[in-house]
């Protein structure tokens, strides 16, 4: 919208050689956001506005463009993400000095730069949320169009196929996927939380799109209040503030990276440093990522996740308890694998979650999860077992959690040999948790831990107190009803 007030104007997206090159990217991740930018170009240009699309690193691009068309201002919004991007924006700010561009950052969320520690932060991401959103209206005073070649393939990006089945991009998805979430969908959020089975539809499914930008946190913060506001069902606005709390958590955790950028390689909790490091098991790590561990809730999860993209909290959160705390992997592997299959990778979130669950913020509880009682307590028919692990198709229902309990006969007649057509447990379960918790809280228990856990609750833990509760915090302005996506027939698809 600031763009409008600019002669010449013109849209710009570079595809860098540090994203596609960096561990974290994955195919999915840029056929994704290449069918956003053909979305947004066409949107754009309906408005007069050429979008171009050029491939380089960042500075390179813009130098030329300097070149072509000497330009005075560029304007961009401001991205907490992972080091090759921070390391490209302070190269961009030296290069704008040089070359006397001024350039205007736009903040996108509730993020905020520059914080000195969280007290008043809540306060100050509900009246980021609360105030008006920026609605685009008119036409741009746009350059004559530069040269447009077609968006490019994966494969003419020399990318290899992600193999994955992914949620549809775009802006007109987004609004589609949060109209139906916070009118029909939401209803039984909470309870669908859990299970992978429920969530799949249960959860908003917005994750992509606030990752990649094609809805910003306002709208879904503003149209879920409104939602809650105006429904006479009051199942529905209980829902909803759960869900309007999980996006304050956003920010939250985005927060975390923008202060702490080294989180995402090293431990908020100094003290464990070396406690995983030398202990990494290839093997180990290999069977995990290939969702053969011979825990059948941890194989069905993540083998959906590598067909689909997304998998719901908890199973990340057992995913991940699984890799730290059975089979004792460090965090940074098992991280940056896990970064690949999630469409809606979101660096700050990310890394501060897999340290979470891996027990090294230091400060939060630590949480493992027990993969034969989750599979019992979310998957008690076993259907999401017997849909993402065909192997165990025909085992009985009492040994689906625990294949190995079944004897030899019953592996036959179940046409499931353990060692030949499923695997064997890598770890015993109880022994592997014993042995993780001994570490841990020994660890825990050392003064060093002490003083670090309230460093880091201090730089890092939110402040309960004020954080005012979604619907008990005093009316905003309400949207104007052009401002609320308007429901549309199907589900987030
Ligand atoms: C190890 C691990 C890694 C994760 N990595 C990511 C990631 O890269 N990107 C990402 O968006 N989420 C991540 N999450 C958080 C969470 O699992 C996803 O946000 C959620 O599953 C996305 O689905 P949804 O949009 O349907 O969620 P909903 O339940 O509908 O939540 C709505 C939105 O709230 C935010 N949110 C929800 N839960 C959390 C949470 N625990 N922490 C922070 N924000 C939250 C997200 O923006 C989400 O889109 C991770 C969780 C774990 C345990």
């Amino acid at each position: 919208m600031a763009a409008q007030a600019y002669a010449d104007a013109l849209a710009i997206f570079v595809i860098e050689p540090e994203w596609l090159s960096s561990p974290d990217c994955d195919s999915g991740h840029v056929e994704f956001a290449l069918a956003c930018v053909s979305e947004l170009r066409a949107a754009l240009a309906e408005r007069g506005l050429p979008l171009l699309v050029r491939m380089g690193s960042a500075v390179a691009v813009l130098a030329q463009l300097q070149n072509e068309r000497a330009f005075t201002h560029l304007l961009s919004h401001e991205e907490t993400g992972a080091a090759w991007s921070y390391a490209r924006d302070q190269q961009i700010a030296r290069w704008c000095k040089s070359a006397g561009v001024q350039w205007h950052e736009f903040q996108q969320n509730g993020v905020i730069r520059g914080l000195r520690n969280r007290t008043g932060w809540a306060q100050r991401w509900q009246a980021r949320m609360d105030a008006p959103l920026h609605l685009l209206e008119g036409a741009f005073c746009a350059a004559v169009p530069l040269d447009q070649p077609p968006l490019p393939t994966l494969a003419s990006l020399g990318l290899s196929p992600h193999g994955k089945t992914l949620q549809a991009a775009g802006e007109r998805a987004a609004r589609r996927t949060l109209s139906s979430f916070v009118q029909v969908r939401g209803y039984g959020y909470r309870k669908a939380l859990s299970s992978p089975l429920s969530a799949e539809t249960g959860c908003s499914r917005l994750s992509p799109h606030l990752a990649f930008g094609t809805i910003s946190m306002r709208t879904v913060h503003q149209a879920t209040e409104l939602a809650i506001r105006n429904t006479p069902e009051r199942e529905l606005a209980y829902a909803l503030r759960g869900f309007a709390g999980r996006l304050r958590w956003h920010c939250h955790f985005m927060q975390k990276l923008e202060d702490e950028p080294s989180v995402e390689f090293r431990n908020f909790a100094r003290v464990c440093d070396g406690l995983r490091e030398d202990a990494f098991n290839t093997d180990y790590f290999e069977a995990w990522c290939a969702g053969r561990t011979g825990y059948p809730m941890v194989d069905a999860c993540m083998r959906s996740l590598r067909a689909t993209g997304w998998l719901n909290f908890r199973m990340r959160a057992m995913l991940v308890s699984f890799a730290s705390y059975h089979l004792w992997l460090h965090w940074r592997h098992t991280g940056l694998f896990l970064a690949r299959q999630f469409l809606d990778y979101e660096p700050a979130i990310h890394w501060s979650q897999m340290q979470m669950q891996s027990g090294t913020t230091g400060i939060n509880t630590l949480r493992m999860y027990s993969p034969t009682k989750q599979a019992q307590d979310q998957d008690p028919q076993g259907l999401f077992i017997r849909r993402w692990v065909p192997e165990l198709a025909k085992v009985p229902l009492p040994y689906l959690a625990a294949p190995w309990k079944m004897d030899p006969s019953v592996q036959r007649m179940a046409g499931c040999i353990l060692g030949h057509d499923y695997p064997k447990p890598l770890v015993d379960d109880k022994a592997a948790m014993r042995a993780a918790k001994d570490r841990m809280y020994a660890l825990r228990k050392t003064p060093q831990a002490q003083t670090e856990a309230a460093q880091v609750q201090d730089r890092h833990g939110s402040r309960k107190s004020g954080l005012p509760a979604s619907g008990r915090k005093p009316k905003p302005q309400a949207p104007r009803a052009s401002e609320i996506p308007s429901p549309q027939g199907d589900l987030f698809l």
